[in-house]
């Protein structure tokens, strides 16, 4: 998981860990369930076992947050827990601003 919010790199002209991943060769449409109740609970559940095993789980988060992407399972979190975290990532983003 992210260690801190501050270092999130935003320059993703490098997306080698991509090659690394360990969804790479899965079915995509594990990473992207339809809705989050129901049978969806299950399929999240099974996308974040491949994420925790993942050796790019957080340049993958890092990549989800940074850059907006709004649905399925990225660096094993489904797209409220990216909510969470984008908008705490921001709020220090303004706080170091302002402090500045
Ligand atoms: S963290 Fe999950 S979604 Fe991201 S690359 Fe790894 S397996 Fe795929």
């Amino acid at each position: 998981m992210l260690t801190t919010l501050t270092s999130l790199r935003t320059n993703w002209n490098d997306l080698d860990w991509r090659e690394d991943a360990t969804c790479r060769d899965l079915d995509p449409d594990l990473f992207f369930p339809i809705g989050v109740t129901g049978g969806a609970v299950d399929q999240i559940e099974h996308a974040k076992s491949f994420c925790r095993a993942c050796p790019s789980l957080e340049q993958c988060l890092e990549f989800a947050i940074t850059t907006n992407q709004e649905y399925g399972v990225w660096g094993g979190t489904t797209e409220d827990e990216r909510r969470i975290l984008r908008r705490e990532w921001r709020a220090k983003i303004r706080r170091d601003r302002i402090a500045s």
